[in-house]
């Protein structure tokens, strides 16, 4: 996104000082995109520690599922510690099934 900003800064047909300006204004945004990726970054890296540290996840029709125990990923490989954890042979992290038989989803997977 930076790049793009300088890109354009220095394509814009427009007289010296302008593009000066455009310049320190690219320039003081810049600290400001980083503080907000490293924020993301350590709220993220925070959210994934506490799920992991926490005992159960609530089924959508309200029950406990106890995180900690066995788990069997869909490649079939079962492995222990949280449920929400990434499976060590294929770092999936699969849908949990509560013994209601409704699956829970995963909240540290990743979209898409
Ligand atoms: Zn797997
Ligand atoms: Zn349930």
């Amino acid at each position: 996104m930076t790049g793009t900003v300088f890109f354009w800064v220095l394509s814009l047909k427009a007289s010296f000082s302008t593009r000066l300006l455009l310049l320190a204004l690219a320039l003081s945004i810049v600290p400001f995109t980083l503080a907000v990726d490293a924020l993301r970054l350590l709220i993220g890296g925070l959210r994934e520690r506490r799920l992991l540290m926490a005992p159960s996840v609530r089924c959508p029709a309200g029950h406990d599922v106890v995180l900690h125990g066995g788990w069997r990923c869909s490649c079939g490989v079962v492995f222990s510690g949280s449920g929400l954890s990434a499976c060590p042979a294929c770092g999936e992290r699969s849908y949990l099934m509560c013994p209601c038989g409704r699956s829970v989803r995963n909240p540290l997977r990743r979209r898409g």
